[in-house]
């Protein structure tokens, strides 16, 4: 059965002071929650300059420490950038690859997600691959091509092992911090049109294992009914993760529920 994962995208925000409050702040309230942790997944992607503190916080308590992107070489002249060897040696568990802000501020390109997923594997760094269309790509009705296209593209050179290994989040571009949450049915409907890609890429084996998120507008009121859908594994959260206390009920969704819903799939 595949094990949920929650993660949370700070994106850039919060302080130094605020980023290791939050880090308490978030072991409380996650056992307030009584979450348990061997039924899922958490992480938290942070800018870099608050992992070191999160690292710390976060040790031997279950909570895995991301990245929210990084270079794709081992180290060299790449000024302002950060390595997936420089992340491995920190003991980063997670990065964010491709999500939809790089792409459009920072014209990241599928060959370079390509480029990323392999060096991160390639370090332990399970990846968070992002993808997802535009409004206008969907209204097009062009969502499934586009999802498609960036699945082949980062795929691209990616072995069965390492695609198994990484994390797919689906995010509609137009539903990230625009307060617009795809229905659970549209992105449970785009999670197993992913799922069956990879399946066509790399056989039924590695599709039911791969994780798949959805990312856009998660809050603790919809991520039960999210949860709940078949092909949804999890979820990545940008704005309503800022606050532990929302956050920790975010993870606090029911997993025995989306267990029994995984197993009739
Ligand atoms: C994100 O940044 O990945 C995201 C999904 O943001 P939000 O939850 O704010 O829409």
């Amino acid at each position: 059965m595949r094990k949920p994962l929650i993660a949370a995208n700070w994106k850039m925000n919060k302080l130094v002071e605020d980023a290791t409050s939050y880090g308490e702040d978030l072991i409380e309230k996650l056992k307030a929650e009584n979450v348990d942790l061997k039924k899922v997944d958490v992480a938290v992607c942070v800018p870099f300059i608050h992992m070191a503190a999160l690292k710390v916080i976060f040790l031997l308590r279950g909570v895995g420490v991301g990245a929210q992107n990084m270079h794709f070489a081992e180290s060299g002249a790449y000024t302002g950038e950060i390595s997936p060897a420089m992340l491995q040696d920190m003991g980063i568990e997670y990065v964010i690859i491709g999500h939809s802000e790089r792409r459009m501020y920072f014209g990241e390109t599928d060959e370079e997600c390509a480029k990323k997923l392999k060096a991160a594997h390639a370090h332990k760094i399970r990846p968070i691959l992002c993808v997802g269309e535009s409004l206008s790509q969907r209204e097009a009705k062009e969502h499934f091509d586009t999802v498609r296209r960036q699945l082949t593209g980062c795929f691209e050179g990616i072995g069965r092992e390492d695609a198994a290994g990484t994390v797919i989040a689906y995010e509609p571009v137009w539903a990230i911090g625009t307060g617009k949450t795809a229905t659970s049915q549209q992105a449970n409907e785009m999670a197993s049109f992913i799922r069956s890609v990879v399946e066509d890429l790399y056989g039924t084996d590695t599709a039911e294992q791969v994780i798949i998120q959805y990312g856009g507008s998660v809050k603790k009121s919809n991520i039960a009914e999210l949860m709940s859908m078949s092909d949804i594994d999890g979820a990545l959260v940008g704005g309503a993760s800022l606050d532990a206390g929302e956050f920790a009920q975010i993870v606090n969704f029911d997993p025995d529920v989306v267990g029994k819903e995984q197993k009739v799939r």
